[in-house]
């Protein structure tokens, strides 16, 4: 899942960064209102963490330019302590939740959780036949059996979840799993891919990875 931080306060907006790669998410930075507007516009996000106070343009105008297009993009506003008006202003703009500096990275990773289940209208359990993913536990299992993934391999497989019996593209996978950053010509989306078939599908029937020949792949129980 790929997350957009909008935050002028670079040691805020490392903080947030770091914690939430370190939990697999594939994070991008804007560090004004107007660059946070920009990429907001033109990336495909999945959560969206908003300060509001930044310079360019301020929080609540990025959050009526967002929802202008975007209803259903989950976003988490970031206010000043104490700052009712401001939760309220946020919240009747268009805000899915807010939280109040300063805060621990735990409240807001659990927020962030809850946001993303919001928007798929599930719990923190994603299923498909016998594999089974806990994204608030960061556990899978497949037939019982407990699967060590890594961080990105983890980030793979929940995209793949979260769009089961879909064939997803190789840019789509990109776009979710990895940031800006991402060097486009590499095949780091095959890679992870085979080694998450080493680990779900190998000893384990029916395979759940198939590739969709020239398009990308998709992740079902149903035989191609
Ligand atoms: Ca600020």
């Amino acid at each position: 899942m790929r997350i957009l931080i909008i935050e002028d306060e670079q040691k805020v907006a490392a903080f947030i960064q770091k914690g939430l790669e370190q939990e697999g998410y594939a994070v991008d930075v804007a560090y004004d209102g107007e660059e946070g507007a920009y990429q907001a516009e033109n990336f495909d996000y999945d959560a969206m963490i908003l300060d509001l106070m930044l310079p360019k343009m301020p929080g609540l105008e990025v959050l009526k330019s967002i929802r202008a297009r975007d209803l259903s993009l989950p976003v988490l506003i970031l206010t000043a302590k104490g700052a009712v008006e401001d939760k309220v202003t946020g919240l009747d703009s268009g805000a899915s939740d807010y939280l109040v500096k300063p805060f621990a990275f735990a409240e807001l990773s659990a927020r962030i959780r809850v946001l993303l289940r919001r928007g798929a209208q599930e719990s923190t359990t994603l299923r498909l036949a016998d594999l089974e993913m806990n994204t608030a536990t960061r556990t899978v299992t497949r037939a019982g059996r407990k699967i060590d993934l890594k961080l990105k391999e983890f980030s793979l497989l929940e995209f793949l979840l979260r769009n089961a019996r879909r064939t997803v593209t190789r840019t789509m996978i990109i776009e979710h799993v990895w940031d800006i950053h991402f060097d486009s010509v590499s095949n780091v989306v095959d890679v992870h891919i085979n080694s998450l078939r080493n680990k779900i599908d190998r000893e384990f029937s029916p395979p759940l990875i198939h590739t969709i020949r020239g398009v990308g792949y998709m992740l079902t129980d149903e035989p191609s």
